[in-house]
């Protein structure tokens, strides 16, 4: 973000917070070159996002690849592209709403898991096995009879 005083292209930020309506966040900054101080405001749908990935890895958010996850999962299961797709929403729009310009793949299989555990059991026990690679049949076993027990 270029310093309006001085043009110099770097700067720290003091304070980020989200304006009240939600879709932009505001940040107080600090010019690194001559210290004055400016304010910027980012929409959120327009600010780059980067996933942390478990090896430590980063890569930029994508939605296709939450989107091609989900499909795989729901296939051949009753559920339409309009309710994988308005998922997907809800999840883009979760990570978004937070301050944090980096969000871990853990956190993001967590929250596909938590959509499809209330919406289909088969799609929700496809996806868990790909994403937490259960290493044997028990722990599989397990997540069944957690969900057969009501959720
Ligand atoms: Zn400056």
């Amino acid at each position: 973000m270029r310093c309006p005083f001085c043009l110099h292209s770097d700067s720290k930020v003091l304070d980020s917070r989200q304006t009240e309506e939600g879709a932009s966040i505001r940040r107080r900054r600090e010019c690194t070159a001559c210290s004055k101080r400016f304010t910027t405001y980012e929409r959120l749908d327009e600010m780059p996002f980067l996933v942390i990935k478990k090896d430590g890895g980063r890569e930029a958010f994508s939605r296709t690849k939450i989107l091609n996850g989900m499909m795989r999962a729901c296939e051949k299961r009753p559920i339409s592209m309009e309710t994988i797709e308005g998922i997907v929403d809800e999840i883009e729009r979760e990570i978004r709403s937070g301050l944090d310009r980096e969000v871990t793949s853990e956190h993001i299989g967590e929250l596909v898991m938590d959509k499809l555990r209330e919406l289909d059991d088969v799609a929700y026990v496809r996806f868990a096995s790909v994403y937490r690679q259960f290493k044997d049949i028990d722990r599989f076993i397990e997540e069944l009879q957690r969900i057969r027990k009501g959720k």
